[in-house]
């Protein structure tokens, strides 16, 4: 079958279109895509279990398997046509070869003679003395190197020979560099590549046509075959967008395709409009709402009103006042006579929660409760008893709330704070557990660690989306400052000053990740250290995570009161507490943290109207360290610095998209490939919605694809 190729500009440059082998049908069946790579001419099984390692078992891997560069071997020479010190690819006969000996011991040199119809030179190898037999005179050779001219010698750094199957592969045009193993050589993968290349032109093209031409994409089969061999740098460039385009489009047309399976099937309760219970709740705040809030606010209880369950994120940075809003959202379940339930990431943020929200509705006559691992089995069983008989209507917990033993017969909203690794996977089950009597719970998912919006639409691409971006009134920004070990003294005294004005501090130690034990045993040395020295006379306190939840409660409600004027901690105060007064953090081995997780942890500074400090130690081992660090001090702007910390980390560690149970990201870079996600949402809304379920034959190929990228989560589409 011929295609027209793609309308991608050929500048015409000096190098001749590279003439791509065919492979000699003996080997090789050139039907198949799924073939495994031993159909390959030079590939047993051994060679074989080697590229598994690389993930390449069939030649639609390989096809796939992208080079991570391309080096520009464009220019070509004649010899007599060659500059010093010039790098170029020349075409030339070989005369005579043999070894040199040299003195240095790990030394060894093969040396050429070489000519074409214009001269002759010298051409070198270094420690390939095998190719003084291999190769013989009369061979016709491609050289590339670098020309020496004073000694009117010819490094060559890759060879291969003219008139051999796919000569050209290694030394003309753009040739392709590949992540390789000890096993596996680049040159090795060239020459397969160069095998099956062709069969590239097989691979059937799953966009549909007015997508494709809408964007003057090119067809994947070109595409494909102008990542691995492109004629020109814009041919890479329009063949890498094809491919990441497919990609992002893929991603979005699943998570749409989960949102509206999931409206299509599921029931929701319909929530009568704000009640009673929400204005007492709303007046009694000491604060009025800022218009972000109140927007959300009213954004949830549209969506509760609807018969469809909510799915909702919530976006704010550290601070914002994202629990009001939760706290809303909670008692709209509860004024309608249903339950709710907020689940925490972990047992401290559950606590601080909990005592947060007896806090607020105090005289609302709500029943709270805190569900726990921690309660003894007798009064578990009384508080699971009342939760199934509604007399407790507001749970808080962690996630286990769900998964759990916990009957909620009229379960009507969940709220999810913190957990921007709360993949679409996970909130299917969530939808599913949560579910009873037919009847799906609204849910409202709470981030407090920003994303870039790119990140939000793809790992949130099945929600609607909320944001808080203004702060509450009369908020300064904190003032973070790296303090060199020298100035640690002085770092001292000034929080003392802060003490001594009425204020209180954190000081937080790194968590070393081997235990629970030894980070408590950490904070309670740093604890008694501190207080028979730098904080002598003052009232220090500790927190970590292996005290109990009484003595946890116990001390952060001091905390809260003020009479712990300095509270010793691991990172579990890294979300949520919440003491306005706190105006000062020092943060240990801050080198330690992730960007996300300083951010949060200078979160719990600054939540009054007094200036607020963030004081850094750590001397920022890896370069990476002191970027983080650096970002700290220059901006408190979360979405800022979620946006630096992907260009630090790159995505592919950032969110590990497979736990999310979304399809790995190949090609595509958030950071990069902003425009082309927001064009791949756009077009694939307009597909689910003019063919829900991607049903129509000529979508069958579309269809097709996203459940295999999608793989085992992808039910919900076969649902529609
Ligand atoms: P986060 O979004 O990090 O969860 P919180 O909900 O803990 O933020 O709110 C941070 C602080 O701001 C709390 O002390 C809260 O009482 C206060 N706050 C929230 N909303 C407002 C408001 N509209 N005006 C003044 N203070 C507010
Ligand atoms: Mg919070």
């Amino acid at each position: 079958m011929i295609r027209p190729r793609c309308p991608v500009p050929f500048c015409g440059s000096a190098s001749p279109r590279k003439k791509l082998p065919r492979t000699s049908k003996q080997n090789f069946n050139p039907k198949r895509l799924d073939d495994p790579l031993t159909v390959l001419s030079g590939v047993g099984p051994a060679t074989a279990r080697a590229a598994a390692t690389l993930g390449l078992f069939t030649i639609r891997d390989l096809l796939f398997h992208f080079p991570f560069r391309h080096e520009d071997y464009t220019s070509h020479r004649r010899i007599g046509e060659l500059k010093w010190d010039e790098e170029a690819t020349v075409s030339c006969c070989l005369e005579s070869i043999s070894r040199r000996p040299t003195r240095r011991r790990n030394l060894r040199l093969v040396v050429a003679t070489v000519g074409d119809d214009t001269g002759y030179m010298e051409a070198l190898w270094f420690n390939q003395d095998y190719l003084a037999d291999q190769l013989t005179a009369g061979d016709r050779l491609l050289l590339r190197g670098r020309y020496y001219g004073g000694s009117r010698t010819f490094r060559v750094k890759g060879h291969e020979l003219l008139g051999k199957q796919g000569a050209g592969l290694h030394t003309t045009g753009f040739v392709p560099v590949y992540e390789t193993t000890a096993r596996i050589s680049v040159k090795r993968l060239r020459g397969w590549l160069g095998q099956c290349i062709q069969l590239a032109a097989r691979m059937a093209d799953p966009l549909p046509a007015g997508v494709r031409d809408g964007l003057r994409l090119p067809w994947k089969s070109d595409a494909v075959i102008a990542m691995h061999f492109p004629r020109t740098p814009a041919d890479y460039a329009t063949a890498r967008r094809r491919l990441v385009f497919e990609e992002l489009y893929l991603m979005q047309l699943g998570l749409l395709s989960h949102r509206q399976a999931y409206e299509r099937e599921r029931r929701g309760v319909r929530l009568r409009p704000s009640g009673e219970l929400t204005r007492r709740f709303i007046e009694g705040l000491p604060f009025r709402l800022t218009s972000d809030q109140q927007q959300v606010c009213r954004q949830v209880s549209d969506d509760m009103a609807a018969g469809r369950p909510m799915q909702r994120l919530l976006q704010g940075d550290v601070g914002s006042g994202k629990t009001v809003v939760a706290v809303y959202t909670l008692l709209r379940a509860v004024e309608n006579g249903r339950q709710a339930a907020l689940m925490a990431p972990t047992e401290v943020l559950a606590e601080q929660h909990f005592l947060n929200i007896q806090h607020m509705l105090a005289g609302l006559d709500v029943g709270v409760a805190l569900l726990s691992s921690r309660h003894k089995p007798a009064e578990r069983r009384r508080l699971l008893e009342d939760i199934a008989a509604g007399r407790i209507s507001l749970v808080v917990g962690t996630h286990a709330l769900i998964q759990e033993d916990v009957s909620f017969p009229r379960l009507g909203v969940v709220v999810v704070d913190e957990q921007h690794r709360f993949g679409v996977d996970q909130r299917e089950k969530l939808a599913e557990k949560a579910t009873t009597g037919g009847v799906t719970p609204h849910v409202l998912h709470m981030t407090a660690t920003p994303i870039p919006r790119t990140l939000a639409l793809t790992l949130y691409g099945d929600l609607d989306v909320s944001l808080i971006t203004t702060m509450p009134p009369g908020r300064q920004a904190t003032v973070t400052r790296l303090v060199p070990e020298r100035n640690r003294a002085q770092a001292y005294r000034f929080i003392r000053q802060q003490l001594d004005k009425g204020r209180q501090g954190y000081v937080v130690c790194p968590l070393i990740e081997e235990s629970v034990a030894v980070d408590a045993r950490a904070v309670s040395v740093e604890a008694e250290r501190l207080a028979r020295g730098e904080f002598k006379g003052y009232r220090l306190g500790m927190l970590h995570g292996q005290m109990s939840t009484e003595d946890k409660q116990e001390t952060m409600a001091a905390f809260q009161r003020g009479d712990i004027q300095v509270l010793v901690t691991t990172t579990v105060i890294e979300v949520g507490v919440d003491v306005a007064n706190a105006t000062i953090m020092m943060v240990e081995e801050a080198d330690r943290f992730g960007l996300a997780q300083l951010h949060q942890l200078r979160g719990r500074v600054g939540r009054g109207g007094h200036k607020s400090y963030c004081l850094l130690f750590g001397e920022g081992r890896s370069q990476q360290a002191r970027r983080r660090l650096a970002a700290m001090e220059s901006t408190s702007d979360g979405f800022r610095l979620a946006d630096i910390d992907l260009e630090i980390r790159g995505e592919g560690q950032l969110f590990g998209l497979k736990q999310s149970g979304l399809p790995d990201l190949k090609l595509a870079r958030l950071t990069r490939d902003q425009e082309l996600l927001g064009q791949a949402r756009e077009l694939a809304r307009d597909m689910i919605e003019s063919d829900p379920g991607l049903a129509r034959p000529e979508h069958t190929l579309l269809r097709d694809e996203v459940e295999r990228v999608f793989g085992d989560s992808v039910k919900w589409l076969r649902r529609v």
